[in-house]
């Protein structure tokens, strides 16, 4: 096997694409044009192995909120990998790492979620949602209630109940649909907002939740998730009304609400939650990726008094992960928290660091091919149009194009993703303004 270690890029290319199936990946293209071999990170910055340097406008994938390679959270995980690498979370075993970030999450997350049950990714903290959604609605007495309501465009991970209540057409063709998920359309106004004032827009998105609720009947309807933003959709940060009308058409109704916090959680909007920038209170909050700022893999479901009450009376809940609440993935998220909380890393977000690059973020809105420049936090998107003004002419939307800009954003040393035709940024939360300049000059 020592003969395998390779000498060059290409080397690394023939053997991954031989034998590794990357996640999200086309095939076709992967075998001719081979995969890019990243080797070393530090804060913002990334080297592949021929040394080129590229700058994470990513964030890893939505995860590096304190950035790559600091030494804190590698000695913390070595620390707890000389103690107990690991051990189970199940048959009432616990480890001080696991009760220790429990409690901060408690103390962290909006008021009244309380409770985590921890698992290894946002998907299986999506479909711990789904379980513990159905569990929930028969322990009350109320099994009809079975219908969960997504979004078309919503992403909430790759594993059965998590991409059924995602809304991405593609991911229900492969895998399949589960029953009982409904979809509405999501609150993307430069796709869908036609005439209207984003405002007006942002009222009618709302109305579809309380149109389906009302077609499916709300004795049947068991939860809304949403992600406060739509991240992997486009970054579809909604108008200011969507939000408060929701909460108004969800006040006083037998529904749970899920905000899946995966991506905007941790910092990410300028707040630790966005569901504390929006004013939410979830009955259920999925979390992951900023919880360890991708060091090592760690999600949890926050879990309101309301769920968390009903569901210790109802004896065993047959669903847990053998990693949920891995000891060294608990360590590397307290790690990161010490560090996020000492560096006043949300605070920068939101007072400093985030208006500084939304300002030369959406004055790119200026560019002849971008129709429109959103930001929150550290969080946009670019759409690209094929001539201004925006919204009217439009790109085929198949893609072709956003993949073209994000090839030549990677030629250029700046990581950028591209959704449908327009490109989307999440930086690590740690970005200097120097930094950002940067990023917004190899953006252009
Ligand atoms: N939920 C949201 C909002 C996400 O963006 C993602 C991943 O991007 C997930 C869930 C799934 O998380 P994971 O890839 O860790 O399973």
């Amino acid at each position: 096997l020592e003969t395998l270690r390779r000498q060059s890029t290409a080397d690394y290319q023939r053997a991954d694409a031989a034998h590794h199936l990357h996640p999200f990946t086309d095939y076709k293209s992967l075998k001719a044009e081979g995969s890019r071999v990243m080797v070393r990170g530090e804060g913002v910055w990334l080297w592949d192995f021929d040394g080129k340097k590229y700058l994470d406008g990513m964030a890893g994938l939505w995860c590096s909120q304190i950035g790559h390679g600091r030494r804190e959270i590698a000695d913390a995980v070595h620390r707890q990998m000389c103690e107990l690498e690991f051990y189970n979370t199940f048959f009432k075993t616990t480890h001080p790492g696991a009760v220790e970030l429990a409690e901060q999450l408690a103390m962290m997350t909006p008021e009244g979620l309380n409770h985590v049950f921890f698992t290894g990714s946002g998907s299986e903290a999506n479909d711990t949602v789904y379980r513990l959604v159905r569990h929930y609605w028969a322990l009350m007495g109320r099994p009809e209630k079975k219908v969960i309501i997504g979004r078309r465009l919503g992403y909430h991970g790759s594993t059965v109940a998590a991409s059924a209540m995602g809304g991405m057409g593609g991911m229900h063709t492969q895998g399949g649909m589960l029953p009982d998920v409904h979809h509405i359309e999501p609150p993307y106004w430069f796709d869908l907002g036609g005439d209207m004032s984003k405002e007006e827009f942002g009222k009618k998105a709302a109305i579809w939740l309380a149109e389906a609720i009302a077609e499916i009947g709300e004795e049947n309807v068991a939860a809304f998730i949403a992600e406060p933003i739509q991240g992997a959709g486009g970054v579809i940060i909604p108008p200011d009304t969507y939000w408060p009308e929701v909460k108004k058409i969800l006040a006083g109704k037998d529904i749970l609400f899920v905000a899946d916090e995966v991506i905007s959680g941790f910092g990410r909007t300028g707040e630790w939650f966005a569901s504390d920038h929006y004013g939410l209170k979830p009955d259920l909050m999925p979390i992951a990726k900023g919880l360890s700022s991708g060091y090592l893999p760690i999600g949890g479901v926050m879990v309101s008094d309301k769920v968390a009450d009903v569901v210790a009376e109802g004896g065993e809940f047959f669903h847990g992960f053998t990693y949920s609440a891995h000891p060294a993935s608990c360590a590397a998220a307290l790690a990161n928290l010490k560090i996020m909380r000492e560096e006043r890393v949300v605070e920068r977000v939101k007072e400093d660091i985030g208006p500084y690059l939304q300002e030369r973020w959406r004055a790119l809105g200026e560019h002849p091919l971008v129709g429109e420049a959103r930001m929150l936090g550290l969080v946009g998107a670019l759409e690209l149009v094929p001539a201004k003004p925006g919204r009217s002419e439009r790109f085929a939307n198949t893609g072709e194009v956003g993949t073209l800009c994000r090839d030549i954003s990677f030629g250029n040393g700046l990581i950028m993703r591209a959704v449908r035709d327009g490109m989307i940024i999440a930086p690590p939360l740690v970005i200097s303004h120097d930094e950002v300049d940067q990023l917004v000059a190899l953006a252009r």
